[in-house]
């Protein structure tokens, strides 16, 4: 038995608050009839609707994608271009990716069906190392490491501390590889450090999201999560 908000979160029909709201609001039925305490449990077997539209429940799943450059972080593309949800189309589960990565980044993106085990690690509370390996343009320097340390002010605020280290410098082609690891999500925060700092991003791989790795995949692999992974992450 679970509690009726978390199954319509789980469901990712909306977030679990949100979910708490509509039941509150009477617009939550479970076999038939409104429910509005918000500690009804539900089991496997009820049927549960909001506004009118039954809610489809599957068991969660989790999977660690490595997400190859030029696919994007939607379930579709309105431009139809490949998606990653196009890797997953043997799996019956509808998942969708937590967060994203840009077009051109590669690397580690989680997909699941449990909305709220995705909105959980999408709240800008929540913290996980995410350590990226970007390939920029110029010769990286202590200095531009330590600002990309204490926080670099962008359009939408000031990044949190995050940490960098430098793990090579080619001097002649004027290119530089180096390690970043943050917590926050904003929107193509990496790149737009990177470049607030003069260093345009050329290459960007998610190597790192808290304790999952890459090791032994290649791009466009994927496998489901280990039940203590999931565990980790939540
Ligand atoms: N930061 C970026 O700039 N791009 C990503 O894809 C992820 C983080």
């Amino acid at each position: 038995m679970e509690r009726l908000q978390k199954v319509i979160a789980q469901a990712g029909v909306t977030s679990r608050r949100k979910a708490e709201g509509l039941i509150e609001e009477g617009r939550v039925k479970v076999n038939g009839k409104v429910v509005t305490e918000l500690g009804t449990k539900v089991s496997d077997r009820c049927k549960i609707e909001v506004n009118g539209i039954q809610v489809e429940r599957e068991a969660p799943v989790y999977f660690l994608f490595y997400k190859p450059t030029g696919v994007i972080s939607a379930v579709e593309d309105d431009k139809g271009r490949k998606a990653v949800t196009d890797y997953f189309h043997e799996i019956e589960e509808r998942v969708f990716p937590v967060g994203r990565l840009d077009y051109d980044t590669s690397g580690i993106l989680l997909l699941t069906n449990d909305g709220d085990f995705a909105n959980k690690l999408m709240h800008p509370s929540y913290h996980v190392d995410k350590v990226y390996v970007a390939k920029v343009k110029g010769l990286m320097n202590k200095e531009t490491i330590q600002k990309l340390e204490r926080g670099v002010q962008l359009e939408d605020g000031k990044t949190s501390k995050a940490r960098a280290r430098i793990l090579s410098v080619d001097k002649q082609k004027e290119k530089s590889i180096v390690e970043l690891t943050i917590h926050e999500g904003k929107n193509r925060q990496v790149r737009r450090m990177f470049e607030a700092l003069g260093f345009p991003v050329q290459k960007l791989k998610r190597e790192r999201y808290g304790v999952l790795e890459l090791s032994g995949m290649n791009p466009g692999d994927y496998r489901e999560l280990k039940p203590y992974e999931v565990k980790q992450l939540r």
